[in-house]
Order: C-alpha cells, then sequence, then structure tokens
C-alpha cells in the first residue's frame, strides 16, 4: 500500500514559556510537518517565536525514556511498569511509616500540565500527608506572587496581554522581554510603532527592549526597590498620586506616605546611579499616563530581597491607581510555560489549589470533604518549599524525593550541594522524558511523556486557562503523567480511577472556589477561561475592577525598606556576575537542544564583558577567561559588548554540563526562599 498516512492538524499549546502561544500542530505519523498559529490563538494570533515553530526535534529523539529504569547494583536496568510502580509505592509509604510525612518532598513539574501539578500534591497531602510540595516557581517569581499578596490579592498578572498592549505606558524592569516572553516582546513593539505606546524599561543590560524604549534607566544592581520607592514619593510630592483612588480602594496611605520619607530623589540618584531628571521624566511619564502596565521578571525576583522590589513596584502602581482598569496593572512574566498553573494547582508548600491556605481550617474542612476524608488526615503545618526541600535532604531530614519534570540538579543554585543531598536520599523517584541530569541520581526513573503525546490543560502568564490535545501517540512504553500518578496512587490504596483528565478537573472545580466553572467543554478548541471562573463560567480578564480580594474589598500599600544584598563584592571577587536565558533555548537545553538548527544559532557558551572592564584587563573578543565564584568557576570565551556594563559580566544558562549555578550560592530571599541567583560574586582570569 503506498498511500501516504493523513495530514493531522491538532491544536497544541507550546510548552516553552508563559505567553501561552496556542498552535495547529501538522503531523504525519510521527512526523511533525509543521506548526502553524492561527488567528483563534487567545494569547498569541497568528504568531510564535523560534522555538514554539522549530524546537520539537525531542519528541522523536532516540533518548526518549521509553521503559521504566530501577537503580540495581549502582547500575539503571530496565523494569515493567508493574514492577517499578510497586517498587516506588512500597518505598514512598516505607518512608512515610518509619520516618514521619515530612521526611518525603514532592515537586511537580511547571512545563506539565495542571492536572499533574494537582495529582502531585493531592498524593503528597493525602496519601503521605506532607505538604512539602512545590514547583519551580520557587526559583523565579515567587518574590512577584509575595509583593501581589501582600498589596493587590491576587497571584498573578492583574490583566491580560490586551491590556499590555492597550496600555498607554508599558514600563519593563528587569525583563528580557524581547528573548524570554518574545510575543509579547512583537505585541509591545508592535503598539509602539501603530499608537505610539511609550516603553519605559528599567535595567542593568542593554537588551533588545532597552534599545527600542523611549526611556532606559540602568540601575545599579539590587537598587531597584530605591528607585521605585523614589517615584512613589515623587508622585505624592507633585500631585501625580491618584488620591480618589487611594481614598477609595486603599488601605494604610498615610503610614506607607511617612515611609517614603527617606526616598528623595537625591538618594535615589545616588544610590541607583540613575541620573536625578531621567528619574523625574520616568515619574512624569507614569504619573501622568492614562493607564500603566509594569511588567518584571528575574532581573527582579532572583535576589535576596526580590519580595520586597516586587511589593515596591505593586506599590507605585497602586500609588498611580494602575489596578482595575483596562491597560493597567502589574504582569509578573511567568518564565516556564506552566509556572502559573503548577502554583494555582496547589503545587505550594503553603496553599491547595486556588491559593486556600493549608493552614485554614475552613479551607482543609473543604478539601479533607471534596477528597472524602477526615480533615485530620491532612496536615495543617506548612511544608518546605523545593530550595529548603533539598537543603533539609543534605541535613539528612528528608529522606525521599518525588520530582516531576523539573531538572533540580541543574536549575537549583550551587548544584555542588544539589548533588550531594540527591546523594544523600534513602529514595528519590524521577518522572520525565529524558535522563536529566537530576535523573541520573535516581532510584527509580518512569518516562513520561511529553505535552503533545497527553490531553490537558495548561495556564499562561495572563492565568488564561488552555487545553491541549493528543498530537501524537506515546512512545515506546511511556505514559502521561496524569496516569503514572493516579496508577500509583492506586497502589498506595487510594483507587481514584481517573480515565480521562477532564475528570480531575472537574474534581478541583468541585472544591476551588478559583476554578468553580472550569470545564473542557468551556474549554473546547481554541476557547479559554481566565481564573478566577465563577460557577457560571463567567471568568476574569481583567482583575481587580470591583476592589481587592481581600476582607474589606480593599488593597494594602505595603512600606518597605532597602536592604544590602546577602552577595556582594570584595577585593578578591571583584565582579558581579548576571545570568539569564536566551531565545533560541529553554533553560538546561534538555528540549530545545536536541534541534540542531537552534544550537546552530548560538552554538557555545560565553560571557559577556563589557568594553571598559574588557580595555582594563586585556581581554579582546573570544579571549578564553575563568570567572571563578566563592563556589567554583567556569571557563568560557569573551564577548565584548555595551549590552553590560562596568564590572558586571552576564552569562546565559544553557551551557555546560554543571552550568551556571556551579557559581550560583544559596544566599536566598528570606520571604519565600528564592535563591539569589542574580547576585553572584566573581573575579575573573584571563587564560
Ligand atoms: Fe510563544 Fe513563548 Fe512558545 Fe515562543 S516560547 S512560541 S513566545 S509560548
Amino acid at each position: 500500500n503506498l498511500r501516504q498516512p493523513e495530514i493531522k492538524r491538532t491544536k497544541t499549546v507550546c510548552t516553552y514559556c508563559g505567553v501561552g502561544c496556542s498552535f495547529e500542530m501538522w503531523t504525519r505519523d510521527r512526523h511533525i510537518l509543521k506548526v502553524q498559529p492561527v488567528p483563534e490563538a487567545p494569547a498569541n494570533g497568528i504568531s510564535t517565536c523560534i522555538k514554539g515553530k522549530f524546537a520539537w526535534d525531542f519528541i522523536n529523539s532516540e533518548k526518549r525514556l521509553t521503559m521504566p529504569l530501577v537503580r540495581d547494583n549502582g547500575r539503571f536496568r530496565e523494569a515493567s511498569w508493574d514492577e517499578a510502580l510497586d517498587l516506588v509505592a512500597r518505598r514512598l509509604l516505607e518512608v512515610r511509616d518509619r520516618h514521619g510525612p515530612d521526611s518525603l518532598g514532592f515537586i511537580g513539574s511547571s512545563k506539565g500540565t495542571n492536572e499533574q501539578a494537582y495529582l502531585v500534591q493531592k498524593i503528597a497531602r493525602l496519601i503521605i500527608g506532607t505538604n512539602s510540595v512545590d514547583n519551580s516557581s520557587r526559583y523565579c517569581q515567587n518574590p512577584a506572587t509575595k509583593g501581589l499578596f501582600r498589596t493587590v490579592g491576587y497571584g498573578g498578572d492583574a490583566g491580560s496581554i490586551e491590556d499590555i498592549e492597550q496600555a498607554e505606558v508599558v514600563v519593563i524592569v528587569g525583563s528580557n522581554t524581547a528573548e524570554n516572553h518574545p510575543v509579547i516582546a512583537s505585541r509591545i513593539k508592535a503598539a509602539q510603532k501603530l499608537r505610539g505606546q511609550k516603553l519605559i524599561v528599567v535595567d542593568p543590560r542593554k537588551h533588545e527592549m532597552a534599545e527600542r524604549a523611549d526611556l532606559f534607566l540602568r540601575p545599579n544592581a539590587s537598587t531597584d526597590l530605591v528607585w521605585a520607592s523614589a517615584l512613589s514619593r515623587y508622585m505624592f510630592d507633585n500631585g501625580l498620586a491618584d488620591m480618589a483612588f487611594l481614598e477609595r480602594w486603599v488601605n494604610h496611605v498615610d503610614e506607607y506616605r511617612q515611609s517614603l520619607a527617606p526616598f528623595t530623589l537625591e538618594y535615589a540618584e545616588s544610590m541607583t546611579g540613575i541620573d536625578r531628571d531621567d528619574l523625574v521624566e520616568a515619574a512624569e511619564t507614569i504619573g501622568r499616563a492614562n493607564s500603566v502596565c509594569l511588567l518584571w521578571a528575574m532581573g527582579i525576583t532572583q535576589h535576596s530581597h526580590g519580595s520586597d522590589t516586587s511589593t515596591a513596584l505593586s506599590n507605585l502602581l497602586l500609588v498611580t491607581g494602575n489596578y482595575g482598569k483596562p491597560g493597567s496593572g502589574g504582569y509578573p512574566m511567568r518564565g516556564h510555560n506552566n509556572v502559573q498553573g503548577a502554583s494555582d494547582f496547589g503545587c505550594l508548600r503553603n496553599m491547595y489549589p486556588g491559593y486556600e491556605k493549608v493552614s485554614d481550617p475552613d479551607a482543609r474542612k473543604r478539601w479533607a470533604k471534596g477528597w472524602g476524608v477526615d480533615p485530620e488526615q491532612l496536615s495543617d503545618k506548612v511544608g518546605e518549599g523545593n530550595f529548603l526541600m533539598v537543603q533539609s535532604a543534605e541535613q539528612g531530614a528528608i529522606k525521599a524525593m518525588y520530582i516531576v519534570g523539573e531538572e533540580t540538579a541543574y536549575s537549583d543554585a550551587n548544584t555542588h550541594n544539589v548533588h550531594s543531598a540527591f546523594e544523600n536520599l534513602d529514595f528519590m523517584v524521577v518522572q520525565d522524558i529524558f535522563l536529566s541530569r537530576t535523573a541520573e541520581f535516581a532510584d527509580v526513573v518512569l518516562p513520561a511523556c511529553p505535552s503533545v503525546e497527553q490531553e490537558g490543560t495548561y495556564v499562561n502568564t495572563e492565568r488564561r486557562i488552555q487545553r491541549a490535545y493528543k498530537v501524537l501517540e506515546p512512545l515506546g512504553d511511556s505514559r502521561p503523567d496524569w496516569q503514572i500518578l493516579t496508577d500509583l496512587a492506586a497502589r498506595m490504596g487510594y483507587d481514584w480511577d481517573y480515565t480521562h483528565p477532564s475528570q480531575i478537573m472537574d474534581e478541583c472545580a468541585r472544591i476551588a472556589p478559583m476554578f468553580a466553572g472550569v470545564t473542557y467543554e468551556r474549554l473546547e478548541g481554541w476557547k479559554s477561561q481566565q481564573w478566577p471562573v465563577a460557577a457560571d463560567g463567567t471568568d476574569s480578564p481583567l482583575l481587580y475592577t470591583d476592589g481587592f480580594p481581600n476582607e474589606d474589598g480593599k488593597a494594602n500599600l505595603h512600606p518597605l525598606e532597602w536592604q544590602e544584598p546577602e552577595e556582594s563584592v570584595d577585593d578578591e571577587y571583584d565582579l558581579m556576575l548576571d545570568n539569564g536565558r536566551m531565545l533560541e533555548q529553554f533553560q538546561g537545553a534538555n528540549q530545545t537542544g536536541r534541534t540542531a538548527g537552534l544550537w546552530e544559532q548560538v552554538p557555545n557558551g560565553f560571557v559577556e564583558v563589557s568594553p571598559e572592564l574588557a580595555a582594563e584587563r586585556g581581554i579582546e573578543e573570544g579571549t578564553w577567561v575563568r570567572v571563578s565564584s566563592r563556589r567554583d568557576s567556569l571557563e568560557f570565551p569573551a564577548v565584548i559588548t555595551d549590552r553590560v556594563r562596568g564590572k558586571t559580566l552576564f552569562m546565559p544558562i544553557h551551557f555546560g554540563k554543571p552550568g551556571v549555578n556551579l557559581l550560583t550560592g544559596e544566599h536566598n530571599d528570606p520571604d519565600v526562599q528564592t535563591p539569589a541567583y542574580k547576585e553572584t560574586a566573581v573575579k575573573l582570569e584571563v587564560l
């Protein structure tokens, strides 16, 4: 039979960044013929970036895991699903019974589906009895969420990508949007060109959006809280604060205003290095605009006081009345495609799905009732996040870990300690599509399916829940995450009997008020819903139009003080190292790295050195240098560029088996324990 199989067109959602582009994937057999964005796609329309278009070769990689692996005498051997799952179930329960529920830690995937996240936390909370469950938001945007909880009440973007497009002024702070959220950057560029939208960029690094900005401010590292607070003070002092909004909707205005006393323009100029006139121009532009959207990302959050700085940015938006109206609000740009969803659906140490506190007796009772168990079975003790879980593993308090789709051995700070923590565990399970660096430490590896081989839902950065359909059948004996977790639960005595992920969503919607009206039918095809979703299906593209989700319906201004970063330069480690992502790759490149064309774009790692530092140290383009922190060293060729300034270096995070986290340290934000990846003091030697 010479007939070619039919070409199939299936809607799916990109699993590379928080924009959440959706598109049709054209396939014949297992061949992906093309990725076609369509006008109906809610977040991206007819746009995608290079990753969404081309970074799919990993699906058919020979390196995909297709059978469970069990460690035997130090080496992996293939095993049946029955053997592997029985072993996992038995060992997890043994550890729980011998050492107690809190001796286990669970990490759900921020790339996997919402249904996966829901089941990971359900197993942790209901079967094991611990709240030590988390996802990679701990490593990126937890500080932003903390800042939003302190001020406005929801841990998500205030509006939609459309609001960003509509805003009179967009402010981008600590976000390389053109490389990390490319489709949002394109929409801002279009708004600049077509509508004259004003763009202010605040960043130590001169990236593409900084070059395109109407005003580019380049603060000294770790001083963003100072300029943001100085702008808030300027608004009050110069009649630009929205007093009617503050009076109607905001608590603690006087107390907050008093706390701004130190943040004069002179102080801000001396601390941040930003010229006073530029600060005034930024304040006047923001203060006089009808609508302002403020976007921020890891350049703010991956610092030792990222929660405070995120709070300061949200304070500024409140002072200027920029919440609850179209084209306004705070937008923490979510990095992983489903870091929002993994948090929304309960992979957090202190919250059930829908952000209900585990310490709230009413929420605990409702979840216990929804799951058909006694409330006493659910712990009211806040668990450990993934960063502390790893430290507890090193100290021996955590004995077993279950990690789904996260490359913790590469992405957590100070990888030396992470590796020794994993070696210290009694039992470790990794559920993934490749034998990742993390999986190399496991006792059992369970082969999961990528997004295109399973059904499920995802939440993008604008709180938009979207469905992805099964494009291809699972490769080999790999299985969808929700099936693996359901089967595991059954072997631990809980027969949940889900036969389709929609049943998992239905269960969550029945219990969590935030998702009351979410159904697979309402998400059919290109339809989507932005949480919170009322029982009748009404969703919330723009938050805070009728007040804030606090008891009195008001937001809270939150007074702050600037604090020194936890790590800084000295005579030996005299430079600061910044790091981040590039357009062509994603994180440790486990997936994007298998598309040859993407590596060809940027085949090697490098370190960016400023022209002034290069001149001082006699470094030329391509000179190999050794960059050493107080932890370890890496060697890369130098790229001399004014994207960085003075004594700051920049290194992309995608290169090298140990990668940049060989250099980063364990100092972290005390509010949320997010490592201060962007605060690494280093020295540089020419090789
Ligand atoms: Fe869209 Fe982000 Fe995927 Fe690019 S990586 S296609 S911007 S979701």
